[in-house]
């Protein structure tokens, strides 16, 4: 078997209509930004997110959709409902990160759209009209930001964000939006939903392999894991590392390690769904013959629960305090960033299990501990979510793949759910 993406979706068995047509459409899209070991490469606001936006925007128009594009470059096409006062919407991101896949981002816009031409194919009108929906530079590699277009459209970026912003060849926001037609003004007031969005769903690839180890094609998010960061630094002394006899050492780098090797049962005690991690630490003075005398450590910490979240947030710093009880050593705590997870409405998850069961899926709930644009419409729309079986877990990468079949999966149980909603 190789690794290759296009041998890959040659190798895919399609079953109906609907997944050739996904299949196709996937493939187009690949081919715009495609590097040269066949992954992805379509920066937020460059010419090869615009012209991924103007190709699912001209499949959007074959079925009538009217489509519109807002300050900020986020795209909508809207298929008119029975009712045209509130609106479903549907989407993703079509930008990826420098050396990505086919799937992160592209998979919830194409499922998207393909539940409005199933229902044009049928004649089939929703009981709100629905919106596809496709945000722009969700990865933020541009401006090492994140979900930029989805922010702006609920109206969360500040000029103070965005005045800081600058792409790796020194560009500006003004710059950049200037290329696409837009300025400062229209970009801070992308206006949001011209009409109060029902629910907003995301299909997204799941990134993890809970689904595969499971042997599932489709599972139901529960909830978006919310990102705190908190600094912990150990104070101890520097000293001579030949010199100093065991017993009256301050080691500062002894201590943050005890501190990091038992984190992980800190967050185990909170939930099955808490996480922390020690991914970055500065160690000083550091010399090779210097006992360290400070470390400067960030824990990144998350919990898809607001009071769960609250209470790791508190036991980390708990567990940095009590390891230097009783020792030379001193510790200082310092949470620099909580940003608050979004939880999916008990009553929503079961409606969306009902669809499973209706399309003969089993409904199973999984956490996303990475932030998707759901965050964004999630700070005051209901959302869902969907996570696809991504082969190995594997995304962010050339190799990331998910089967079509998995995806017209999800297509046919987020149909069922709009349809009876
Ligand atoms: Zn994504």
């Amino acid at each position: 078997m190789t690794n290759d993406f296009l041998d890959k979706m040659a190798a895919e068995t399609l079953d109906s209509a609907s997944s050739r047509r996904l299949h196709a459409r996937i493939l187009e899209i690949s081919e715009i930004g495609r590097t040269e070991n066949q992954g992805s490469k379509r920066m937020g606001y460059s010419e090869d997110e615009l012209a991924a936006k103007n190709k699912v925007a001209g499949w959007m128009k074959e079925i009538g959709m009217r489509v519109r594009t807002d300050g900020a470059g986020n795209v909508f096409g809207r298929y008119e409902g029975k009712d045209d006062s509130r609106v479903f919407m549907a989407g993703s991101h079509i930008d990826s990160v420098p050396d990505g896949g086919h799937f992160d981002g592209a998979a919830g816009v194409i499922t998207a759209l393909e539940i409005a031409t199933l229902w044009h194919e049928a004649g089939y009108r929703p009981k709100y009209s629905y919106e596809v929906v496709i945000f722009s530079d969700e990865e933020g590699s541009r401006f090492g930001s994140g979900l930029t277009g989805s922010r702006a459209f609920m109206g969360m970026l500040t000029e103070e964000e965005i005045n800081k912003y600058r792409d790796p060849d020194g560009q500006t926001i003004d710059d950049v939006l200037s290329a696409i037609g837009s300025d400062r003004e229209q970009f801070m007031k992308a206006e949001g939903p011209d009409h109060p969005i029902e629910i907003y769903a995301e299909v997204h690839i799941e990134q993890a392999k809970q689904l595969e180890q499971k042997d599932l094609p489709v599972g139901i998010v529960s909830g978006i894991a919310g990102a705190t960061r908190t600094n912990v630094t150990f104070r101890g002394e520097a000293g001579h590392a030949g010199s100093t006899p065991m017993t009256e050492r301050k080691d500062a780098l002894v201590k943050a390690s005890e501190f990091i090797s038992t984190l992980p049962e800190v967050a185990k005690g909170i939930s099955q769904e808490a996480v922390a991690t020690v991914g970055k630490m500065d160690v000083k003075p550091g010399g090779v013959n210097v006992i360290p005398g400070e470390v400067n450590l960030v824990v990144d910490a998350r919990d898809i629960d607001e009071d769960n979240q609250a209470r790791l947030i508190e036991a980390v710093a708990r567990h940095a305090e009590d390891m230097v009880k009783d020792s030379p050593v001193s510790v200082e705590v310092d949470l620099t960033t909580r940003v608050l997870p979004i939880p999916v409405d008990p009553e929503v998850i079961s409606k969306m299990e009902e669809s499973f069961k209706r399309q003969d899926l089993l409904p199973v709930h999984l956490p996303s501990g990475a932030g998707h644009d759901a965050m964004s419409i999630g700070t005051e729309f209901p959302i869902t979510m969907l996570f696809v079986k991504s082969i190995r877990g594997i995304s962010h990468n050339p190799e990331e793949f998910t089967h079509i079949e998995d995806l017209s999966k999800s297509v046919q149980v987020l149909k069922d759910f709009f349809e009876n909603y």
